[in-house]
């Protein structure tokens, strides 16, 4: 068996229960034998991205532990949004859930279906802000600076709307 690798999955859910969706969607990874769910970020409250009109989302930031290598966990993922019913009809538009690999260990990989660390990092909040609920110390291996001051970077010119949601898994 492979050993085991630390990764940080970024979560949202826009769509129908969203609560449930990622309650679910925490329970599926963890029933798997091959990823444990070690830690849960708070859940925020964002305000979409894009121009298609839609509900609210709510994200939030899973740290996991698996023996997947980075190719299998995003078919895992993927198999978990379709668990979910996860609507692609709309890009940008309305999803049940969308599961994203932000972290993969240190790894820095590039090809055509992944690219680790996930590029929206830097510059989305709704990432940021649940991330260092975890890992604000955390070194981007790419960018080479914490989270926190990636954070404090985009908050500097990006004041879209992320607040907590009094939601916790
Ligand atoms: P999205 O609609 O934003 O969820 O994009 C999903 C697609 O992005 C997947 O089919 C992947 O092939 C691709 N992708 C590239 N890098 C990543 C990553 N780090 N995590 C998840 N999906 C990724």
């Amino acid at each position: 068996m492979n050993r085991e690798k630390t990764a940080y999955i970024g979560v949202g859910s826009n769509l129908g229960n969203k609560y449930e969706n990622i309650r679910q969607a925490r329970n599926l990874l963890h029933k798997s034998s091959a990823v444990s769910v070690l830690e849960v970020s708070d859940l925020y409250t964002t305000e979409p991205f894009g121009n298609v009109p839609q509900e609210d989302f709510l994200n939030c930031v899973f740290k996991i532990e698996t023996s997947l290598n980075p190719e299998e966990l995003l078919a895992f993922l993927n198999n978990v949004e379709s668990a979910l019913k996860r609507e692609r009809t709309i890009h940008w538009g309305p999803r049940t859930l969308d599961l994203d690999i932000l972290f993969y260990d240190d790894l820095v990989i590039k090809t055509k279906k992944l690219t680790i660390p996930h590029p929206g990092i830097e510059k989305r909040l709704f990432v940021l802000i649940p991330l260092n609920d975890l890992i604000p110390d955390y070194i981007h291996p790419v960018l080479n600076k914490t989270c926190k001051t990636l954070e404090e970077e985009l908050r500097s010119i990006d004041n879209s709307a992320v607040n907590p949601s009094g939601l916790f898994l």
